[in-house]
């Protein structure tokens, strides 16, 4: 396949460090301006903090070592460490805010890159991809990457930038004056670090991992119910379903406590550490201090620096619990952003030409990848341009693989498929798809307007082209008695309609595609037989003038086409015309004919079952 999504997001290890630094700079950097002021800022706003405990002891020194009352230079001196004092919180506000500001700037156009590129990429990974891949878990799947990317740098830059350079700043200013306090803090800082990293690394990360994952996995089930929430109907298995999602989210809840019980604890150590450190930085300023080496306004300035690392420091277990969440759960767009789906025909495809569109499969084998064998061994099949051809044969035979291998929705393993002399691996994806229009036998409706379903294959469409498909497909009748007509927003994937009203928007779409090759995937279920000869009449229409292909269910269709393709177990065991196989005796066509009639013998009268006959077919008997 074309798309090596090999790995499955919720399992295995993670995404590592290199891989989120690489993935967040090439984000940033694509706004250096904003990137660039932010950065400033911080770091301005940074200075001013480091400065705080200077400030402040120079404030305690300046009152301190003050007689009463206080000469006029001492006063003097003592405003002045004031307004210093003043100076440095109002410097460190207005240079911290604003560079949130900035911030915020930027993380939404990052966002915003992130949600679009993914979804860019994931739309365009292969069916196989997409059959394989919960829908639902894949929209968590970039949308919680895009608020993990908003958890995981803001994180990093409002929280362990300042909490490094803050600490990196207090133990240089400490050193400058006490070398000795200055290397216990220091040594105090590293161990703070170390335990806090080791423990989350061993303990607290993989337990997170596996909480994300039975996060997913709820989503998916909840989507998974959700999108069959008709046959959950049906069944009335809401029940079945409750339990499903109970277990999931039983699981979920144990993994999250576990994970959360464990950061906790990882808290209590880090705790443990910091009365360490406080300790020992105080009570050796204390010691100077008793031995005339440290004035008050040392003590004050040993003391804030205390209060100022701790406070960054008791934010780092946060800060790291945020990192390792945000990590883990930006892994899945990560993942995506690193899976460039590939032009399956590559860098040098070029646009298909159709003039007649002639349809050739030349020694085609294909499996399907995770299938149970192969489909075709060597198949060979010809339509000529404008020829009508009809695929039918029992339930699994490979009638729809043929279709869909004529989109191009899974590569050959061997063989080609030739449109107009020309092999459909080597052209582009939208030239393919301009050339061959599809009205698949469930049609499925985005929710928009009726309008906007129709023109879907060719947005420009005036309403008057809109309403002119509608009248050719047989739909503007029934779209007329709507509520807001061709305004009418159709329910998610259509369900507000009926099966009958939806192939005629799909047979709208289709006039509109205007494609010289049709595909036709005819629905099996049954349809009053009003709806069903408005359908015929609309397909009739579409197909005259175009090559087509329709995977045929009812024998009304079939006698209509030129030529009629009957396959077994991947192979077409006979062709001919609908006069010519059924004057074969003995034929295979005789014989799937008989038991479909047999088939409407035995079963429902109205002719509702598995593969649907016409009532005129019903009438040959
Ligand atoms: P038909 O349209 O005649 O009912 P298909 O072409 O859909 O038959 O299927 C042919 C064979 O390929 C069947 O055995 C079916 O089980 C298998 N098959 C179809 N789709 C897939 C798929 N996505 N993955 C694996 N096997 C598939």
């Amino acid at each position: 396949m074309t798309i090596q999504m090999n790995e499955s997001p919720d399992t295995g290890k993670g995404v590592g460090a290199v891989r989120i630094a690489r993935f967040l700079w090439s984000y940033w950097r694509r706004f250096p301006l904003v990137a660039l002021t932010t950065l400033g800022l911080m770091l301005a706003s940074i200075v001013f903090d480091v400065l705080f405990p200077i400030v402040s002891g120079r404030l305690v020194d300046a009152v301190a070592k003050a007689g009463f009352p206080p000469a006029a230079s001492e006063t003097m001196a003592a405003w002045i460490a004031l307004a210093l004092f003043v100076g440095q919180t109002v410097g460190f506000q207005i240079t911290r805010r604003t560079s949130m500001v900035f911030w915020g700037m930027l993380a939404t156009r990052v966002m915003r890159a992130i949600v679009d590129e993914a979804f860019h990429r994931v739309q365009r990974y292969s069916t196989d991809w997409h059959s394989s891949n919960f829908a639902g878990a894949t929209v968590r799947k970039i949308t919680r990457g895009m608020w993990a990317y908003d958890a995981l740098a803001d994180t990093l830059f409002m929280g362990f930038l300042p909490t490094v350079l803050v600490m990196v700043g207090i133990t240089l200013s400490l050193m400058f004056y006490w070398p000795l306090v200055g290397l216990y803090v220091l040594a105090g800082t590293i161990a703070y670090a170390g335990v806090t990293i080791l423990l989350l690394r061993r303990f607290v990360a993989p337990r997170n991992r596996l909480s994300v994952a039975a996060d997913s996995a709820v989503g998916g089930a909840i989507a998974d119910a959700i999108t069959c929430n008709t046959v959950v109907k049906s069944f009335g298995t809401e029940p079945r379903e409750d339990n499903r999602l109970g277990l999931l989210s039983h699981d979920w809840s144990l993994k999250a406590m576990y994970a959360w019980r464990t950061m906790d604890f990882v808290m209590m150590a880090q705790m443990g550490v910091l009365v360490l450190l406080q300790l020992g930085l105080l009570g050796l300023v204390i010691r100077y201090w008793t031995a005339g080496e440290a004035t008050p306004g040392d003590v004050a300035y040993a003391m804030t620096s205390y209060l100022l690392i701790s406070g960054y420091m008791r934010d780092v277990g946060f800060h790291v619990q945020n990192l390792q969440r945000g990590a883990n759960e930006i892994e899945d767009v990560i993942r995506f952003a690193e899976n460039e789906p590939a032009e399956p025909a590559g860098p040098h495809a070029v646009p298909l030409a159709v003039q007649g569109g002639d349809i050739r499969f030349d020694h085609v084998s294909f499996a399907y990848p995770n299938g149970k064998g192969a489909v075709y061994r060597g198949l060979e099949a010809h339509v000529k341009p404008g020829e009508k051809v009809a695929l039918v044969g029992r339930s699994g035979s490979g009638k729809t693989t043929f279709v869909k291998l004529m989109q191009r929705l899974y590569d050959l393993d061997d063989g080609r498929i030739l449109i107009d002399g020309q092999d459909i691996a080597g052209v582009t994806r939208e030239s393919l798809r301009r050339s061959v229009a599809l009205v698949p036998q469930e049609p499925m409706l985005f929710h928009r307007s009726l309008a906007e379903n129709i023109a879907y294959a060719r947005p420009g469409a005036t309403p008057a082209e809109v309403e002119e498909a509608a009248r050719l497909a047989n739909a503007h009748e029934f779209i007329g008695k709507m509520p807001l007509g061709y305004d009418t927003l159709v329910g998610e994937r259509g369900v507000k309609l009926s099966g009958g009203e939806r192939q005629r928007i799909a047979i709208a779409r289709a006039f509109l595609a205007d494609a010289p090759i049709l595909v036709l995937d005819e629905a099996t279920s049954s349809l009053d037989s009003e709806t069903e000869e408005l359908i015929q009449d609309a397909m009739d229409r579409l197909m005259e003038g175009r090559t087509t292909i329709v995977v045929a269910h009812r024998f009304s269709t079939i006698r209509r086409m030129d030529r009629i393709l009957v396959f077994e177990e991947g192979r077409i065991v006979e062709e001919g015309s609908h006069a010519e196989l059924m004057a074969r005796k003995g034929g295979r066509f005789r014989a799937l004919h008989a038991v479909q009639l047999a088939g409407i013998r035995d079963a429902v009268p109205e002719g509702g079952g598995p593969e649907n006959v016409e009532p005129e077919t019903a009438g040959n008997r």
